[in-house]
């Protein structure tokens, strides 16, 4: 049983209704109890050091934000006047949970041909960004007693979520020996007859590396002879700078164990929308639809009919943004690799590098954060993605050449003034 809140009666003396507000006071400390499972959630340090790089610049600091996940380019101009127009058009409702039928059959399509394989609608669910659906797969398939593998380093939230439905996160090693692919022999090795789930993420965040076809076929097989389910995250699919990008779904027998999860935050600088989806089987998707029902009912319906716009208009503004990306790779890369104590690989994809920073003789926290206090450079820490992520630091190309060589320009001096 909750406790009532003591009721407050009008015309009561002073005395007495300050004998009541402690009574209250006392009461809200009392029942707000949070839950043994809040204490098993994580956060993603991006928003935390963007707080921080804010504070400092409203304190006047000047500050190059590496920090934050998100294309600096506007969404392209024709899914702009699509939002607007159906916020006109009075797309402004409630629409069924797992999505308008017009955006999922455009989802299906869009998967169908980019990942040569046969989706139909009913396989789709839309929710605002790609994140619920992470959430929502591991509130459907992971429990209690259930182990889950997931990359490190690897995007925060994987285990986050993880250990907030009860299961057991098994970390797989991503290494920079191996170009932080990620080391599929390891990964035999975890599986136990717990697992229930594999996360992946191609190309991936932190260390922009891209899972190569042979290591897919090996994963699909342990996936297969395992019967264990695989999520894998695309949300940087369309950045990829060389060679054909390769989804696991594509492997035999993987269709009915893949939950393919994508978006619109990242390809078509979309963050702020809250766009994403997950492809998965059509079973999964009605138990993940009434996961939307109990929690955010739907996703923004004029938000969708833009997300239509971004599917079938034109794909030469995001097409550009993303060569542009590439041009910045070699920049970064470059400028890192001339700094004394730093060591950079080429990534295969998205807007990040992951350079090893051991040789600056610093722990890469407090790099980080002095990186931040004394040069004005917002990075993240490697150690925020993961055990395996200590020594390296986490740096987004997602700004202007012009500021990534300033930035670098400001990292060099600090290093030299070590
Ligand atoms: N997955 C990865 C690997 C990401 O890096 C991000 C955002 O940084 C997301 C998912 C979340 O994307 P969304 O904005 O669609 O929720």
């Amino acid at each position: 049983m909750f406790p009532l809140r003591p009721p407050v009666w009008i015309g009561q003396s002073s005395n007495k209704l300050n004998e009541t507000r402690a009574t209250q006071k006392k009461w809200i400390l009392s029942s707000m109890k949070i839950t043994d499972r809040m204490t098993r959630l994580g956060t993603e340090s991006a928003f935390e050091v963007l707080a921080k790089a804010q504070k400092l610049e409203a304190a006047g600091q000047s500050v190059i934000h590496l920090e934050i996940g998100e294309p600096d380019f506007d969404t392209p101009e024709h899914i702009v006047e699509a939002g607007i127009k159906a916020l006109r058009d009075g797309y402004t409702h409630y629409s069924p949970s797992p999505g308008i039928g017009p955006l999922r059959q455009a989802i299906a399509d869009h998967i169908s041909r980019t990942r040569h394989i046969a989706v139909t609608s009913d396989q789709v669910i839309v929710t605002p960004g790609v994140k619920p659906i992470m959430f929502f797969t591991m509130l459907a398939l992971a429990q209690e007693g259930d182990e889950v593998i997931f990359p490190d380093p690897g995007y925060p939230i994987y285990e986050s979520m993880i250990r907030f439905v009860g299961a057991k996160p098994v970390p797989v090693s991503l290494t920079e020996k191996f170009d932080f692919g990620l080391d599929v022999d390891q990964l035999r090795s975890l599986v136990t007859p717990r697992t229930k789930l594999i996360i992946l993420n191609s190309p991936h965040n932190p260390t922009g590396s891209a899972l190569t076809q042979d290591s897919l076929k090996e994963i699909a097989q342990i996936a297969c002879e395992n019967d264990l389910a695989v999520m894998s995250d695309e949300i940087y699919s369309e950045m990829l700078y060389g060679g054909k990008y390769h989804s696991i779904i594509q492997f035999p027998g993987m269709q009915e164990r893949t939950i393919l999860m994508d978006g619109f935050s990242k390809t078509y600088a979309m963050t702020g929308w809250r766009l994403g989806y997950g492809v998965m089987p059509a079973e999964l998707a009605i138990h993940i639809g009434r996961l939307v029902t109990n929690s955010v009912s739907c996703t923004a319906t004029f938000v969708q009919k833009a997300g239509i716009a971004a599917l079938t208009g034109p794909e030469e503004p995001w097409r550009k943004m993303i060569a542009e990306f590439k041009l910045r790779r070699e920049v970064i890369v470059d400028g890192l690799n001339a700094i004394k104590g730093i060591r950079c690989r080429r990534p295969a994809g998205a807007f990040y590098v992951f350079p090893n920073v051991t040789g600056i003789g610093l722990d890469s926290n407090v790099l980080a954060d002095r990186l931040l206090r004394e040069a004005g450079v917002a990075v993240l820490s490697g150690a925020a993605f993961g055990h395996q992520g200590a020594g390296y630091l986490r740096l987004s190309y997602a700004n202007s050449i012009q500021n990534i060589n300033e930035a670098l320009a400001r990292i060099d001096r600090f290093v030299s003034s070590l």
